[in-house]
């Protein structure tokens, strides 16, 4: 394949040069005119992809090709085949699930880390890889005045994951390996975790993974006069009923901005619970975190002190292009003791303190993309200003939703619910 549409590889002898700068060149302006023209057309197309099950296959051959396509070839078969089973995430009018946004800092961040290509699982894979992650978790650590046991100069420290649900996997595994350890390895068993009902199932995928057995994941009804925040006195009641039967309360997830209703769960009280307990104390502020840059509405943290890990998705609300999970914890020895599989390394304490970060100690898969190039860029080339601002705009826009919603007689908000009912 090359820019100009000729089928022979680019030099008419067949042979493959798959890294030609020229050619790249060519063949990224015209990718780059291509998304731009997708942008800018992108209100045109329906928002929920039409197509039925298995539409693609009818449209595509059965087998690879065995000589080389054309680009231009490519781009009618995106327009013609592809566009029509795309559900467009980034449309204004785009309204499902959660925000996912991008932005043009972003993409170009993603374009950047496509074109090293890293597979920086270790700091020596590429050190300005994981020195650049440590630096950027830090800079944000300090936007959401998260407490210095985050920072990486102290115990704790910042990694990013591909998705919450691995960030709330890996610290559970950690919290699990921790209380084995106290308790004696064949206490498995009797591992019990705490939840609302309106917490993210990636909980109990995670527990579902982490062998915590299934009888012992409670889920604690929220409080629906609490805006669906979980009651601590249900969450405090559960433990003790299970601490009498001889199990062993380990973990509890806490989250601040719930999927469906963006309740907020009480973090001071639950920390507390925690602590009391020895207990591991997780929130999960995938959605909602990043507005609590934004100085009027960090008190949903307040209570994060508290907490042995926190965890939010700077691919949902804050520009960043998917995948860029950011995930804290207060003491990073408890991550590698459960993740590590070098026994000499993990012996040697005064090792772990003093050697550079192998952030593969971190996460579950070895490899690791150059995620904190496009976050890097996403908060040099905003700022945090405008990055509030775009915050206060988008809370700005919800509350005019709801004045539209309430000054329509079709419709009521139930206050304590916080719940659009139509009637
Ligand atoms: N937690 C909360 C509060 C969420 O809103 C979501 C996604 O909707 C998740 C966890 C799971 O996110 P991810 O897709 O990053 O695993």
């Amino acid at each position: 394949m090359d820019g100009s549409g000729t089928s022979d590889g680019g030099d008419g002898g067949g042979s493959l040069r798959p890294m030609d700068a020229e050619q790249l060149r060519e063949c990224g302006h015209r990718m780059v005119d291509f998304i731009a023209d997708y942008y800018k057309s992108m209100e045109t197309f329906p928002v929920l992809s039409q197509v039925q099950p298995g539409y693609l296959k009818e449209l595509l051959p059965d087998s690879a090709p065995n000589r080389p396509d054309t680009l231009d070839a490519l781009f009618d078969d995106i327009r013609e085949k592809i566009i029509p089973g795309v559900t467009h995430w980034q449309s204004p009018s785009y309204f499902a699930y959660y925000p996912s946004n991008s932005s043009t800092a972003g993409f170009l961040g993603e374009m950047l880390s496509a074109a090293f290509n890293i597979v920086g699982f270790s700091w020596i894979t590429s050190p300005a890889a994981t020195e650049l992650e440590v630096i950027v978790l830090d800079w944000f650590a300090k936007m959401l005045k998260l407490p210095s046991q985050f920072l990486s100069d102290a115990p704790g420290g910042g990694v990013i994951q591909g998705t919450a649900s691995e960030a709330v996997l890996v610290v559970l595994l950690a919290a699990r390996d921790r209380t084995l350890k106290k308790h004696g390895k064949k206490s498995l068993e009797k591992l019990v975790v705490y939840a609302s009902d309106q917490t993210h199932s990636a909980l109990q995928k995670a527990c579902q993974v982490a062998g915590i057995f299934p009888e012992n994941f409670r889920v604690v009804k929220a409080d629906c006069s609490k805006n669906y925040a979980v009651a601590p006195e249900a969450v405090s009641e559960a433990i003790s009923v299970d601490l009498s039967s001889g199990l062993i309360p380990f973990f509890i997830c806490a989250t601040v901005g719930t999927t469906s209703s963006s309740a907020v769960d009480p973090l001071p009280e639950l920390g507390n619970i925690a602590q009391g307990h020895d207990m591991w104390f997780h929130i999960d502020a995938a959605y909602a975190g990043s507005a609590c840059m934004c100085p009027e509405y960090r008190h949903h943290l307040d209570g994060v002190e508290k907490a042995d890990s926190f965890n939010m998705n700077a691919h949902k609300w804050f520009l960043t292009n998917f995948d860029c999970s950011l995930l804290w914890v207060k003491d990073r020895s408890y991550l590698v003791e459960a993740l590590s599989t070098n026994p000499e390394f993990l012996k040697n304490k005064a090792s772990q303190a003093n050697s550079v970060v192998d952030f593969k100690d971190w996460q579950i898969p070895l490899g690791r993309r150059f995620r904190s190039l496009k976050l890097w860029m996403v908060l040099r080339l905003y700022g945090v200003e405008n990055l509030q601002s775009y915050i206060r705009k988008h809370i700005q826009l919800a509350e005019h939703f709801e004045q539209l919603v309430l000054s329509d007689s079709r419709f009521e908000v139930k206050e304590e619910m916080n719940q659009l009912i139509y009637i």
